[in-house]
């Protein structure tokens, strides 16, 4: 969610609240269970239409989930966390070629496996449903995240207008930091966060660890190593800062570096109901496919110099993920 523009943001938080209001509503009226809406899913007609959350074009022949009036890719459906009933219970799941159903299980699991044991066995009646509490950001907290929200984009738009991504590169490895897998927009991403907050400092755990800031866990994730074969666990939402520095040689190649002042922010505000989706202690750095490999190069980063350093990048160049982004577009 971090990194869709503010307007952006305010219209899926809407939709949302929309979306658990209604619930409750019909759980107040008092008429037994109600019957939640139940979401559909089906292959992409035309390759016009696009999904709600994320805005872009849900391709033709792709599976489209249709709920409340709303077309999602499945993925950015799972990430709003409204629907709570199994993959097999979606409206036209069973229409579905195998590896299909099996990807929307993978996203929302099976009705059998969520429902729990007593109500499947029929003891007992069925556990009320505990009623979804909506927690909402005060005014003056919303009034940061848009400034904070406004700044991350307007530093993103003159980044991408007046650096090529060799001088992004070049800006990280002069931070102490390194490119990590996702192209482009994720060196970016670090990019802005280093020069808007301050670079964040070598992880305190394990004394040499670079933390990464992961759109999915909201907090800084260290991607160092206790030992050779343990990786750090450290995650923070406030890291200390170091400030962001431009080398004087790129202040001389490029008139942008050398007069652009970068608005600064103390340090990154979060939303009360995206931390109470991820309390600090699940926003650990999960295990990642590319860990393995990162683990190795991390070390190598550090230990290498500039010119040794240029070539772990084009080798592991892409080889870190530090944020395993499941919600990379919410
Ligand atoms: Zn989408
Ligand atoms: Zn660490």
């Amino acid at each position: 969610m971090e990194w869709l523009k503010w307007e952006d943001q305010e219209r899926v938080r809407a939709r949302i609240k929309v979306i658990q209001e209604d619930g409750a509503a019909a759980e107040e009226m008092g008429i037994g269970t109600p019957k939640p809406a139940v979401p559909k899913v089906e292959h992409a007609k035309a390759g016009s239409g696009k999904c709600f959350t994320c805005k872009e074009k849900i391709p033709k022949g792709e599976l489209r989930i249709g709920y409340k009036a709303s077309n999602y890719h499945p993925q950015c459906f799972q990430t709003l966390n409204v629907y709570q009933g199994g993959a097999d219970e979606i409206g036209g799941f069973e229409d579905l070629i195998d590896g299909e159903k099996q990807a929307l299980e993978k996203l929302f699991g099976k009705a059998a496996e969520k429902r729990p044991a007593k109500e499947e066995n029929g003891e007992g009646p069925p556990k009320k449903k505990e009623k979804t509490e909506t927690v909402e950001d005060d005014p003056e907290t919303l009034k940061k995240l848009k400034k904070q929200s406004d700044t991350l984009w307007a530093v993103r738009e003159k980044f991408q207008e007046n650096l090529d991504s060799h001088e992004m590169e070049e800006l990280l490895l002069a931070n102490g930091r390194y490119k990590t897998k996702g192209g482009p927009d994720k060196m970016l991403d670090q990019l802005i966060d280093c020069a808007v907050f301050g670079v964040p400092a070598k992880c305190t755990k394990c004394e040499n660890g670079t933390l990464f800031f992961s759109t999915s866990a909201h907090a800084y994730q260290c991607m160092g190593n206790i030992s050779e074969y343990t990786r750090c666990m450290h995650s923070t939402r406030k890291p200390d800062r170091v400030p962001f520095r431009i080398p004087s040689k790129m202040k001389k190649s490029n008139e942008f570096l050398a007069s652009y002042q970068i608005p600064q922010l103390t340090e990154r505000v979060y939303s009360a109901a995206m931390l109470k989706e991820v309390p600090l202690e699940k926003a650990k750095p999960g295990p990642s496919l590319t860990r393995t490999v990162g683990a190795t190069s991390e070390k190598s980063f550090l230990s290498s110099k500039s010119g040794g350093r240029q070539k772990m990048l084009v080798k592991n160049g892409c080889t870190v993920d530090p944020a395993a982004e499941k919600a990379e577009k919410l």
